[in-house]
């Protein structure tokens, strides 16, 4: 497949441009994240009636399979120039898991297995990586818990662009090889991500780098209604009754409920019945606590929590994750680090698949959801498992079992 007939027609006239989330103030499709006059986050501004035009099931039926399918609903402007396979990741009827926690209907949206890196930040980055080269920027760079590194590292390595990428101090070992590979520049913080995403802002705004999840967040932001799209489509072009988020930002659960909503509004399903749950580690808990505590603002906490990948004590979108939940009528739930190893073996145990720590608490939170009749046995459920296990060893290896050892011998055996 050429790069070019990856997808074939590609709208010209889809973006319109930012448009702030408060005060509706519109600015040009630039490298561009906050509103000068109110301090908002910008947001993508679609011609929703150019779309519609075009739009249709077939059209994505025909399409790619990749996340390139849904290039109408996607702020790019021409063909992907990188990431031309991730997404479209199966869905699984989690049977043996569903029995276990009472569910009829359970799937598991299984972006263990996204490429090339193996999380749904490859969503993210393919549609934030090819809008950084139509915005000309030759070096990228992001503020990371580990899998967004990963991602930009690989995607600058296959655009042969310059890489920065910042990291806190103490990430999980395979999630800084899962960067080193890839030969770009890493910059170790001693710090939190939040003290990482902060030096981020000072820097973008210092230098000409295409910064994924600042000063490109609109866009990138973006590619994670794609597990919106792809969960509508692979359930017969339905949404489900409920389904599991894991939050850190928050933006990853907000455009799941955009994207869905978004089908909704072109007529591509008929309905939205959905109720929107958001998981997180009890160690970091700062959008689940709101809710619980029923504030509608967040207080940033400072995280301690094996779930590495989500831990954002101040995260950027947690008001609207919040908003989200609310508005679709769903429920917050935590997950101790005890119970998310138990997640994450419970989830091996029972379908094969082996998910990082945001998995496990992803697991133990729809358990939770579960056993307290919040999700009932009937409706048809989707948890997004969001990383691979194979990223974070060190938080079960000690919860496994030990080999058995033998000489090579039928006797010793
Ligand atoms: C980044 C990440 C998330 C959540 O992302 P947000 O959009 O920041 O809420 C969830 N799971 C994994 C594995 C991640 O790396
Ligand atoms: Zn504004």
């Amino acid at each position: 497949m050429s790069r070019k007939s990856a997808v074939s027609d590609i709208l010209k006239q889809k973006i319109k441009g930012l448009k702030c989330r408060e005060c509706g103030k519109l600015y040009p499709p630039v490298a561009l994240h906050v509103c000068e006059f109110c301090f908002g986050p910008l947001e993508v501004d679609y011609n929703y009636d150019e779309i519609r035009r075009h739009i249709s099931r077939e059209r994505i039926e025909n399409g790619p399979k990749s996340l390139w399918r849904y290039a109408d609903l996607l702020p790019v402007e021409g063909p992907p120039t990188v990431g031309l396979y991730a997404g479209f990741t199966p869905l699984i009827e989690a049977k043996n898991l569903g029995a276990e926690l009472g569910l009829k209907k359970l799937y598991i949206k299984n972006d263990t297995v996204n490429h090339p890196t193996l999380s749904f930040k490859d969503r993210v980055v393919a549609i934030a990586i090819t809008r950084a080269m139509e915005l000309g920027f030759t070096a990228v760079a992001c503020a990371s818990t580990g899998n967004l590194a990963n991602s930009v590292a690989a995607h600058a390595a296959e655009a042969r662009l310059r890489c920065y990428v910042f990291i806190p101090g103490d990430l999980e070992a395979g999630k800084i090889l899962g960067s080193l590979i890839y030969a770009p520049t890493i910059v170790a913080v001693e710090g939190n991500y939040d003290d990482v995403n902060r030096l981020c802002s000072e820097v973008a705004g210092e230098y000409d780098w295409a910064f994924v999840n600042i000063n490109i967040r609109p866009y990138y932001a973006e590619g994670s209604k794609t597990l919106a799209f792809e969960t509508a489509e692979q359930l017969g072009w339905k949404a489900p009754d409920h389904v599991v988020v894991p939050v850190a930002s928050g933006s990853l659960l907000t455009k799941i409920w955009k994207g869905f909503n978004e089908l909704k509004m072109l007529g591509l399903i008929d309905r939205v019945d959905m109720r929107v749950s958001g998981a997180q580690a009890e160690g970091c808990a700062p959008v689940a606590s709101a809710f619980k505590e029923g504030r509608d603002f967040i207080r940033p906490v400072k995280p301690k929590t094996i779930a590495k990948s989500i831990a954002i004590g101040n995260p950027a979108d947690g008001y609207y994750a919040l908003k989200a939940v609310h508005e679709s009528k769903g429920a917050f739930e935590t997950a101790t680090d005890e119970e998310t190893v138990e997640g994450i073996k419970l989830l091996a145990r029972t379908e094969g698949i082996f998910a990082e720590t945001a998995g496990g608490v992803t697991i133990a939170v729809l358990k939770k959801l579960a056993q307290k009749g919040i999700i009932s046995k009937e409706e048809t459920v989707v948890a997004y498992v969001t990383g691979n296990g194979l990223k974070t060893q060190e938080a079960v290896i000690n919860a496994v079992d030990e080999v058995v050892r033998i000489d090579p011998s039928l006797d010793s055996f």
